[in-house]
């Protein structure tokens, strides 16, 4: 059973799915892996360590002989077509942007799994991609808010007199806003944060930060995850939201509701009353932006001298970790799927996760087509 690794091929992509620690643990299971070469480049994985890991290093193709493909991002269509049938890939493959490759999936008889859609049960935490690069991406927001800023983040008390620390306020509070949350506070800043998920606020308090209370209805849905907002409420949101906004140094906005675009935080409005110097941090730039006027993988600046980071491929700038954590949950996933020494991949539906995460079997959909997010 052989295992492979393809190069990403999307422009900005520095992660790996797999990294030279991890390969053990596959070999052990009895799988054969293969690794295109260079796969590993920007995330210190070189050729030389996943061969002494005990892989081999292929140049060109590594998929047609595959049994089971991990990667970061979905195959292209082009890739999916030259898999054997019958066999397994593991990948963010998005049923909202990724529908060509689910397509070339049914038509290649492939078995797709979605890292998106493992369900988030305790069972499952180990698999769970989706919180693993949500956490890189929050690290990432609170370093960026911290050098970008003209301010000292901690309180310092020094001969020329005391500084005062920097006050930061993260808007979502999920697995990225509460490592901003967690990294801001490290840094020594005063930290806020808001949340319309109600049970955000112990986890917001148990990070060292204030917990803002706004007098609105909780939008908690399934799964742990955040409910859409009527345009009224989003609009009362904001209203309340403005005076703290308005005082802060640094805000770092991480809200997301799954498949929908980002909700507007912030608008033009709201940023003109921030103070010139202020900086954004918009985690969800790529989604729509919960900031108005945020554009993903650029600073702007704005007429009042506000600073707007928009994110984008936020994880891949933590290649090493980013593919450390990720590769640890495919291994997971995978292993869940193993039986016996020989190996066996075994795809048993009757398991939750199995039957979450799988996109396409055996030539057909096991999931519904989704729209494009609105
Ligand atoms: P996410 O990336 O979908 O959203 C980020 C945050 O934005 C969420 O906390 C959400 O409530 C918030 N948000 C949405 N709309 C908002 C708005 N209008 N204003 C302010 N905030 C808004 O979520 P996530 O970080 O992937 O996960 C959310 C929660 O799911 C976690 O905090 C946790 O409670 C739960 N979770 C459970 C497991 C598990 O049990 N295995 C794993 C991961 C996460």
């Amino acid at each position: 059973m052989r295992v492979a690794v393809p190069k990403e091929r999307r422009e900005g992509e520095k992660r790996v799915a797999l990294v030279p620690d991890v390969i053990s643990k596959l070999t052990r299971l009895g799988y054969e892996v293969v690794i295109e070469s260079g796969a590993g480049l920007h995330a210190q994985a070189s050729d030389e360590l996943y061969q002494a890991a005990g892989a081999a290093v292929v140049k060109g193709d590594v998929l047609s002989g595959a049994d089971v493909v991990l990667s970061v991002q979905p195959l292209a269509p082009s890739q999916m077509a030259t898999l054997k049938k019958g066999a397994v890939t593991i990948s963010f493959l998005s049923p909202t942007t990724a529908a060509d490759s689910i397509d070339a999936a049914v038509s290649a008889g492939v078995t797709a799994f979605s890292l998106e859609l493992v369900p988030r049960i305790s069972r499952a935490q180990s698999m769970d991609a989706l919180s693993s690069q949500a956490l890189c991406a929050g690290y990432r927001a609170a370093l960026v808010g911290a050098e970008l800023s003209p301010r000292f983040f901690p309180l310092l008390m020094t001969a020329a007199g005391t500084v005062t620390p920097a006050q930061v306020l993260v808007l979502g509070a999920g697995v990225a806003g509460l490592q901003a949350i967690a990294t801001a506070r490290r840094l020594g800043a005063v930290v806020s944060a808001y949340d319309v998920r109600p049970a955000s606020a112990d986890e917001v308090r148990s990070m060292g930060a204030t917990f803002i209370q706004l007098e609105l209805e909780a939008l908690e849905g399934a799964g742990g995850y955040a409910r859409e907002m009527t345009e009224e409420r989003a609009a009362k949101q904001r209203e309340l939201l403005t005076p703290y906004i308005a005082k802060s140094h640094v805000v770092i906005t991480t809200a997301a509701v799954p498949g929908r675009t980002a909700p507007r935080l912030m608008t033009q409005e709201m940023i003109d009353a921030m103070e010139p110097g202020t900086i954004i941090v918009d985690l969800a730039a790529e989604s729509g932006g919960n900031a108005e006027g945020s554009k993903p993988g650029e600073i702007v600046m704005t007429a009042g001298g506000v600073r707007i980071w928009g994110g984008k491929d936020v994880p891949s700038q933590l290649p090493f970790h980013a593919s450390t954590l990720y590769a640890r949950n495919v291994v997971n996933l995978l292993t869940l799927m193993t039986q016996g020494e020989t190996p066996a991949l075994t795809i048993n539906f009757d398991d939750e996760i199995i039957n979450g995460a799988a996109v396409t079997h055996a030539g057909a959909r096991r999931i519904p087509e989704v729209k494009a997010a609105e």
